[in-house]
C-alpha cells in the first residue's frame, strides 16, 4: 500500500482542505540560482514533503512549480497530493488586482489552482511592476488599501475555484480580528503565517488563533538565514543554542529537528527551507520522536522576542505589524 503523505501528518483546516504539518520553504537569496529551488523541491517530493511554500515575490515560483510538474509527470505524486501555497504582493492589494494577478501566476505556472493564497504582509504598496516600488529619493512608495476590500477579493477567488483555501500572513491579532469582524465576511482566513521558533514563539498569537480555529504557519523555524539581506544582523544564532542542542544530544536528534518538532507539539504548522539534499532529509525526520513535556518547557523558556524578519522597510506604514505585542 502507498502511503498517504498528504494526509498522514496534515491538520484540517476550518474550511475542510487539509494542510499538511511540514512544509518545503522557497526563498532564497537573488544570487542563489534559480534552478537550486527547482532541485530542492523534485529533492523534497522525493523524500515524501507534500507541502510547499511559495510566493510571487520569491521569484522562483516558474522552477518550483517546474519540479512539481516534473514529479507529477513522473508518477511520483498527483496534483491532488500536493498542498502548494502562492502569496499575493503587496502591490496587488486593490482589490481590482487581486484576481487578475492570480489569473497571471496561475497562467505562468500552468497550474489550474493553488491549495492556498495569502495576503503577504498587511502593507500596501503601489501597483505596478516593481516590487518594492521607491521614489527618488529611495523612500518606498506606499498605498492605502482598506485590507477588508482585499480579503473580499481573496474570497472571490476561491469562489472562482482558483485556490482552495486563503489565509493572510505576517498579521498581528487586530489585523485578524479587523478581518474576522468584517461585515459579510465569507470565510475567514485558515491560517496566519507568521515568523515563529523558539526566540519568538507567539504564545500570544498562538492561544489568539487557536480560540478563532485559524492554523499558526511557523516561518524562520529554523532560524532563518543570516545571509539573507532583509534578514536582522547580529541576532544570535537559534540553532546554536546550548539548551536546544542539549535536548538535540539527550534525543541524538539535531538542533534543526528539535526546533521543528517542537512546532509539531505545540499545533504549529512548520515550514523548513532548505536546498540541500541532506538536511531537505534531515529535516523530514521529524515524525519519529518526541520531545518530553520538560523538554517543551525548556524550549518555551528560550522566548526572547528576537525577530529575524522586522521588515523595517515597512516601519513607516500605518498598518507595520509588529509593534503590537501580538
Ligand atoms: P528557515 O527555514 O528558518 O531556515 C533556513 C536556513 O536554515 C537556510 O539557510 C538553510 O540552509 C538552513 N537549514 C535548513 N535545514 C537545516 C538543518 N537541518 N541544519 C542546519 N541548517 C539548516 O528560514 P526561512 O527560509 O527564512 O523560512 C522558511 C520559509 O518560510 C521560507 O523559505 C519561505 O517559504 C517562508 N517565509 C515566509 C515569510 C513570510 O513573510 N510569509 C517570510 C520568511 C519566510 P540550506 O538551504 O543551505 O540548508
Amino acid at each position: 500500500m502507498v502511503m498517504d503523505l498528504k494526509h498522514s501528518h496534515s491538520v484540517k483546516l476550518s474550511d475542510e482542505h487539509v494542510m499538511p504539518l511540514l512544509g518545503l520553504g522557497t526563498a532564497a537569496p537573488e544570487e542563489v540560482p534559480k534552478s537550486k529551488a527547482r532541485e530542492a523541491t523534485k529533492v523534497a517530493i522525493d523524500v515524501g514533503y507534500r507541502h510547499v511554500d511559495a510566493a510571487y515575490v520569491y521569484q522562483n515560483e516558474e522552477e518550483v512549480v517546474q519540479a512539481l510538474r516534473e514529479k507529477i509527470a513522473d508518477g511520483t505524486v498527483k496534483r491532488e497530493d500536493l498542498f502548494y501555497t502562492t502569496k499575493l504582493w503587496a502591490t496587488f492589494f486593490r482589490p481590482e488586482l487581486v484576481r487578475p494577478a492570480l489569473e497571471r501566476s496561475l497562467k505562468k505556472l500552468q497550474l489550474d489552482y493553488v491549495d492556498l493564497f495569502l495576503i503577504h504582509v498587511p502593507v500596501a504598496m503601489k501597483p505596478g511592476e516593481e516590487i518594492v516600488p521607491k521614489d527618488a529619493h529611495g523612500k518606498i512608495i506606499f498605498d492605502e488599501v482598506d485590507l477588508c476590500t482585499t480579503w473580499e477579493a481573496l474570497e472571490k477567488c476561491k469562489d472562482a475555484g482558483l485556490t482552495k483555501s486563503i489565509g493572510v500572513s505576517n498579521f498581528n491579532h487586530k489585523q485578524l480580528e479587523m478581518i474576522l469582524n468584517k461585515p459579510g465576511l465569507k470565510y475567514k482566513p485558515v491560517c496566519n503565517q507568521v515568523e515563529c521558533h523558539p526566540y519568538l514563539n507567539q504564545s500570544k498569537l498562538l492561544d489568539f488563533c487557536r480560540s478563532k480555529d485559524i492554523v499558526l504557519v511557523a516561518y524562520g523555524a529554523l532560524g532563518s538565514d543570516s545571509d539573507k539581506e532583509w534578514v536582522t544582523k547580529d541576532s544570535p544564532v537559534l540553532l546554536k543554542d546550548p539548551a536546544l542542542n542539549a535536548i538535540a544530544g539527550k534525543h541524538r536528534r539535531t538542533p534543526a529537528q528539535v526546533a521543528l518538532r517542537y512546532q509539531l507539539q505545540r499545533g504549529v504548522v512548520v515550514l523548513a527551507k532548505s536546498f540541500n539534499e541532506k538536511r531537505i532529509k534531515e529535516n523530514f525526520q521529524v515524525f519519529d520522536f518526541q520531545l518530553t513535556p520538560e523538554d517543551m518547557e525548556t524550549l518555551d523558556g528560550l522566548n526572547r522576542n528576537i525577530r529575524y524578519f522586522e521588515d523595517k522597510l515597512f516601519y513607516s506604514h500605518l498598518n507595520y505589524p509588529f509593534l503590537e505585542e501580538y
